[in-house]
Protein backbone atom coordinates (compact mmCIF):
# COMPACT_ATOMS: atom_id res chain seq x y z
CA UNK A 1 0.00 0.00 0.00
CA UNK A 2 1.58 3.56 -0.48
CA UNK A 3 1.61 6.30 1.29
CA UNK A 4 -1.28 7.85 -0.56
CA UNK A 5 -2.87 5.24 -0.02
CA UNK A 6 -2.66 4.94 3.51
CA UNK A 7 -2.99 8.95 4.07
CA UNK A 8 -6.45 8.55 1.90
CA UNK A 9 -7.85 5.62 4.34
CA UNK A 10 -6.94 7.93 7.56
CA UNK A 11 -8.90 10.80 5.64
CA UNK A 12 -11.77 8.66 5.09
CA UNK A 13 -11.51 7.18 8.52
CA UNK A 14 -11.40 10.81 10.41
CA UNK A 15 -14.26 11.96 8.03
CA UNK A 16 -16.24 8.73 9.22
CA UNK A 17 -15.29 9.73 13.20
CA UNK A 18 -15.96 13.25 12.75
CA UNK A 19 -19.42 12.14 10.97
CA UNK A 20 -20.17 9.59 14.04
CA UNK A 21 -19.60 12.71 16.75
CA UNK A 22 -22.02 14.77 14.84
CA UNK A 23 -24.71 12.09 15.25
CA UNK A 24 -24.13 11.72 18.52
CA UNK A 25 -24.13 15.22 19.38
CA UNK A 26 -26.91 15.74 17.45
CA UNK A 27 -28.79 13.30 19.52
CA UNK A 28 -27.65 15.32 22.69
CA UNK A 29 -28.68 18.44 21.69
CA UNK A 30 -31.23 20.26 24.25
CA UNK A 31 -33.12 23.74 23.84
CA UNK A 32 -31.02 26.40 24.36
CA UNK A 33 -32.22 27.81 27.97
CA UNK A 34 -31.18 31.42 26.79
CA UNK A 35 -33.99 31.47 24.00
CA UNK A 36 -35.69 34.73 25.86
CA UNK A 37 -32.51 36.69 24.85
CA UNK A 38 -31.97 36.91 21.16
CA UNK A 39 -29.33 39.45 20.88
CA UNK A 40 -26.68 41.95 22.56
CA UNK A 41 -24.58 44.97 22.22
CA UNK A 42 -21.10 44.41 20.39
CA UNK A 43 -19.22 44.72 17.94
CA UNK A 44 -16.13 47.63 17.07
CA UNK A 45 -19.42 50.13 15.65
CA UNK A 46 -21.35 49.36 18.60
CA UNK A 47 -24.02 47.58 16.14
CA UNK A 48 -26.50 44.69 17.55
CA UNK A 49 -25.22 40.69 17.17
CA UNK A 50 -26.74 37.95 17.37
CA UNK A 51 -26.19 36.03 20.81
CA UNK A 52 -23.83 33.07 20.62
CA UNK A 53 -25.66 30.13 20.64
CA UNK A 54 -23.02 27.62 21.90
CA UNK A 55 -22.51 30.20 24.96
CA UNK A 56 -25.81 28.94 27.03
CA UNK A 57 -25.02 25.34 25.81
CA UNK A 58 -21.96 25.32 27.64
CA UNK A 59 -23.03 27.06 30.85
CA UNK A 60 -25.48 24.23 30.76
CA UNK A 61 -22.82 21.66 30.16
CA UNK A 62 -20.50 23.15 32.95
CA UNK A 63 -23.69 23.30 35.39
CA UNK A 64 -24.83 19.58 34.68
CA UNK A 65 -20.94 18.56 35.76
CA UNK A 66 -21.67 20.54 38.76
CA UNK A 67 -19.34 23.66 38.09
CA UNK A 68 -20.46 26.72 39.22
CA UNK A 69 -21.38 29.78 36.33
CA UNK A 70 -18.69 31.79 34.90
CA UNK A 71 -18.51 35.05 36.61
CA UNK A 72 -15.91 37.44 34.46
CA UNK A 73 -13.13 39.17 36.73
CA UNK A 74 -14.37 42.83 37.32
CA UNK A 75 -10.65 43.84 36.25
CA UNK A 76 -9.81 43.69 32.12
CA UNK A 77 -7.77 40.97 30.55
CA UNK A 78 -5.04 41.60 28.07
CA UNK A 79 -4.90 38.87 25.62
CA UNK A 80 -1.90 38.34 22.86
CA UNK A 81 -1.72 35.68 20.02
CA UNK A 82 0.40 34.69 17.08
CA UNK A 83 -1.47 33.55 13.91
CA UNK A 84 -4.33 34.98 15.20
CA UNK A 85 -6.82 34.03 12.34
CA UNK A 86 -10.21 35.26 12.95
CA UNK A 87 -9.61 35.40 17.06
CA UNK A 88 -11.92 32.59 18.18
CA UNK A 89 -11.03 33.47 21.51
CA UNK A 90 -12.28 36.86 21.34
CA UNK A 91 -15.68 35.57 20.66
CA UNK A 92 -15.16 33.14 23.17
CA UNK A 93 -14.54 36.01 25.76
CA UNK A 94 -16.98 38.37 24.14
CA UNK A 95 -19.91 35.69 25.02
CA UNK A 96 -19.23 34.87 28.19
CA UNK A 97 -18.97 38.85 29.22
CA UNK A 98 -15.75 39.04 29.88
CA UNK A 99 -13.93 42.11 29.61
CA UNK A 100 -10.56 42.29 27.62
CA UNK A 101 -8.13 44.17 25.22
CA UNK A 102 -5.73 42.40 22.78
CA UNK A 103 -2.35 43.98 23.51
CA UNK A 104 -0.81 42.40 20.68
CA UNK A 105 -1.59 39.73 17.66
CA UNK A 106 -0.03 38.72 14.47
CA UNK A 107 -1.74 37.63 11.12
CA UNK A 108 -0.45 37.28 7.42
CA UNK A 109 -3.76 37.38 6.19
CA UNK A 110 -5.19 41.04 4.98
CA UNK A 111 -8.71 39.74 5.28
CA UNK A 112 -8.51 38.31 8.67
CA UNK A 113 -6.68 41.78 9.50
CA UNK A 114 -9.74 43.37 8.11
CA UNK A 115 -12.31 41.35 10.01
CA UNK A 116 -10.52 41.67 13.69
CA UNK A 117 -10.75 45.33 13.05
CA UNK A 118 -14.63 45.26 12.09
CA UNK A 119 -15.06 42.72 15.03
CA UNK A 120 -13.06 44.14 17.65
CA UNK A 121 -11.23 46.91 16.50
CA UNK A 122 -11.71 49.22 20.13
CA UNK A 123 -9.87 46.72 21.69
CA UNK A 124 -7.10 46.03 19.50
CA UNK A 125 -3.61 47.84 20.25
CA UNK A 126 -0.98 46.40 18.24
CA UNK A 127 -1.13 44.88 14.49
CA UNK A 128 1.48 42.58 13.26
CA UNK A 129 1.68 41.19 9.61
CA UNK A 130 3.48 37.81 11.47
CA UNK A 131 5.04 35.93 14.60
CA UNK A 132 8.44 37.06 13.31
CA UNK A 133 7.31 41.27 13.48
CA UNK A 134 5.65 40.51 16.66
CA UNK A 135 8.60 38.50 18.40
CA UNK A 136 11.21 41.57 16.89
CA UNK A 137 8.91 44.47 17.61
CA UNK A 138 10.47 48.06 18.73
CA UNK A 139 10.63 51.57 18.40
CA UNK A 140 12.46 50.89 15.09
CA UNK A 141 10.06 48.19 13.86
CA UNK A 142 6.58 49.21 15.28
CA UNK A 143 3.45 47.17 14.43
CA UNK A 144 1.21 48.31 11.65
CA UNK A 145 -1.12 49.98 13.53
CA UNK A 146 1.34 52.26 14.93
CA UNK A 147 3.30 52.93 11.95
CA UNK A 148 0.10 53.64 9.96
CA UNK A 149 -0.85 56.32 12.71
CA UNK A 150 2.83 57.49 12.69
CA UNK A 151 3.22 56.82 16.60
CA UNK A 152 6.10 55.22 18.48
CA UNK A 153 5.30 51.53 18.99
CA UNK A 154 5.33 50.57 22.81
CA UNK A 155 4.36 47.19 22.15
CA UNK A 156 7.51 45.41 23.78
CA UNK A 157 7.73 48.06 26.48
CA UNK A 158 4.52 46.24 27.36
CA UNK A 159 4.53 46.41 31.88
CA UNK A 160 1.25 45.07 32.25
CA UNK A 161 0.32 41.31 32.81
CA UNK A 162 -0.73 39.06 30.43
CA UNK A 163 -3.49 36.29 31.19
CA UNK A 164 -3.90 35.01 28.37
CA UNK A 165 -1.79 33.82 25.24
CA UNK A 166 -3.42 32.08 22.02
CA UNK A 167 -1.13 30.63 19.53
CA UNK A 168 -2.52 28.86 15.90
CA UNK A 169 1.14 28.03 14.94
CA UNK A 170 1.93 26.98 11.67
CA UNK A 171 -0.62 23.84 11.18
CA UNK A 172 0.55 23.48 6.99
CA UNK A 173 3.35 21.00 7.57
CA UNK A 174 0.90 18.75 9.99
CA UNK A 175 -2.54 18.74 7.58
CA UNK A 176 -3.91 15.65 6.34
CA UNK A 177 -5.26 17.51 3.27
CA UNK A 178 -1.58 17.99 2.34
CA UNK A 179 -0.88 15.52 -0.50
CA UNK A 180 2.27 14.68 0.38
CA UNK A 181 1.59 14.90 4.44
CA UNK A 182 2.95 10.87 4.74
CA UNK A 183 5.78 11.22 2.43
CA UNK A 184 9.15 10.39 3.85
CA UNK A 185 10.58 13.78 5.61
CA UNK A 186 7.82 15.56 4.21
CA UNK A 187 6.72 17.10 7.71
CA UNK A 188 10.14 17.93 8.65
CA UNK A 189 11.13 19.21 5.26
CA UNK A 190 8.19 21.69 5.19
CA UNK A 191 9.44 25.45 4.94
CA UNK A 192 7.32 26.12 8.51
CA UNK A 193 8.02 22.80 10.42
CA UNK A 194 11.29 24.98 12.04
CA UNK A 195 9.39 27.95 12.98
CA UNK A 196 6.70 26.29 15.01
CA UNK A 197 7.76 25.42 18.33
CA UNK A 198 10.70 28.04 18.32
CA UNK A 199 8.55 30.86 17.63
CA UNK A 200 5.88 30.02 20.19
CA UNK A 201 8.65 29.33 22.74
CA UNK A 202 9.78 32.80 22.01
CA UNK A 203 6.09 34.57 22.59
CA UNK A 204 6.16 32.38 25.80
CA UNK A 205 9.78 33.73 27.04
CA UNK A 206 8.90 37.05 25.76
CA UNK A 207 4.97 37.82 27.31
CA UNK A 208 5.00 35.24 30.20
CA UNK A 209 1.59 34.58 29.75
CA UNK A 210 -0.49 33.41 32.96
CA UNK A 211 -2.41 30.88 30.47
CA UNK A 212 -0.88 29.65 27.10
CA UNK A 213 -3.12 27.91 24.43
CA UNK A 214 -1.66 26.20 21.47
CA UNK A 215 -3.96 25.20 18.99
CA UNK A 216 -3.06 22.24 16.25
CA UNK A 217 -4.91 20.03 13.59
CA UNK A 218 -5.13 16.25 14.83
CA UNK A 219 -2.84 15.87 11.80
CA UNK A 220 -0.08 16.44 14.50
CA UNK A 221 -0.60 13.61 16.03
CA UNK A 222 -0.85 11.24 13.17
CA UNK A 223 2.98 9.55 12.26
CA UNK A 224 5.58 12.03 10.87
CA UNK A 225 4.94 9.30 7.47
CA UNK A 226 4.35 5.94 6.74
CA UNK A 227 7.31 4.11 8.54
CA UNK A 228 7.75 6.59 11.73
CA UNK A 229 6.72 5.22 15.25
CA UNK A 230 6.68 9.06 16.31
CA UNK A 231 3.95 11.62 16.04
CA UNK A 232 4.98 15.16 15.47
CA UNK A 233 3.25 15.82 18.92
CA UNK A 234 5.96 13.51 20.68
CA UNK A 235 8.46 15.20 19.84
CA UNK A 236 8.18 18.76 21.04
CA UNK A 237 11.00 18.55 23.52
CA UNK A 238 13.26 17.39 20.52
CA UNK A 239 12.36 20.87 19.01
CA UNK A 240 13.24 22.64 22.13
CA UNK A 241 16.59 21.40 22.57
CA UNK A 242 17.60 23.21 19.31
CA UNK A 243 16.90 26.52 20.43
ZN1 LIG B 1 2.18 49.14 17.87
Amino acid sequence: MSSWDVAMEEEIQLSQETSAQISEADKRRTESTDAGVASEEGGARGCTVPRTWWAGLLKAAGNGCGLPDIQPPARSLNIVSGCTGCSAESFVLQAFGYDFQLHSISERSNAYRDFLLENHGDRLLHVFGDVKSQLEASDARPCLTCAAKNIVCNESEFAGEVHLMVAGSPCDPYSVMRQKRFHEDSVMRHRDYSTMFSSVLRMIAKYLPFITILEQLLGFDQKFDAASPETPYQRPAATADTL
